[in-house]
């Protein structure tokens, strides 16, 4: 497919949840296709969840067929490609669960987060915001914020409501969901 037509057909499939995205295709010279992806929306999330995101509105089938051995760029508009940062899956092996015991017990982000939830006085905004807001109150650094939510989603919590739905099931807005 040239690039032109994978532009195409992808805005098919991202545009309706992302009106405003910008889709770019470039294929280099060692023939590695890169697509760049910019966004608005994406300026609160981490890269990593941006990709999550979006990777969900392309069927598993187009993509295997299309796009398996690209390289994606997920920006916010004015974001350079080489700022982009991830935690590679050994980094996040080595800290995950002294990071999880600590969200559980000591300072009780968790029973933060679940109450938000359980009084109706928040909603999930699918970001971080809440979370990311009580880490703050709690006193943790943006590198430690980092750190956290690199576990929380390779745990499958890619937001707010997910931290709870996904990784902490035993918080009572997680028992309630799925009791329902
Ligand atoms: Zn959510």
């Amino acid at each position: 497919m040239s690039p032109i037509e994978l532009k195409e057909e992808l805005y098919k499939f991202i545009a309706p949840t992302y009106p405003d995205i910008q889709i770019e295709i470039i294929d280099t010279p060692d023939n590695i296709r890169s697509l760049y992806f910019t966004d608005e929306q994406f300026k609160l999330l981490y890269p990593k969840q941006r990709y999550h995101l979006l990777i969900h509105l392309i069927p598993n089938d187009f993509f295997e067929q299309h796009l398996a051995h690209t390289t994606w760029f997920e920006l916010a508009p004015n974001e350079n490609p080489d700022e982009l940062d991830y935690h590679d899956q050994e980094t996040i092996a080595e800290i995950k669960a002294s990071i999880l015991a600590i969200l559980r017990n000591k300072v009780s982000f968790l029973s933060l987060l679940d109450k938000k939830f359980n009084d109706g006085t928040s909603k999930c905004f699918g970001d971080f915001r809440l979370a990311k807001q009580i880490l703050t109150n709690l006193k943790f650094s943006i590198e430690d914020q980092f750190d956290i939510f690199h576990v929380l989603m390779d745990e499958g919590g890619y937001c707010d409501c997910e931290i709870l739905l996904n990784v902490f099931k035993e918080s009572e807005y997680a028992k309630k969901y799925w009791s329902k």
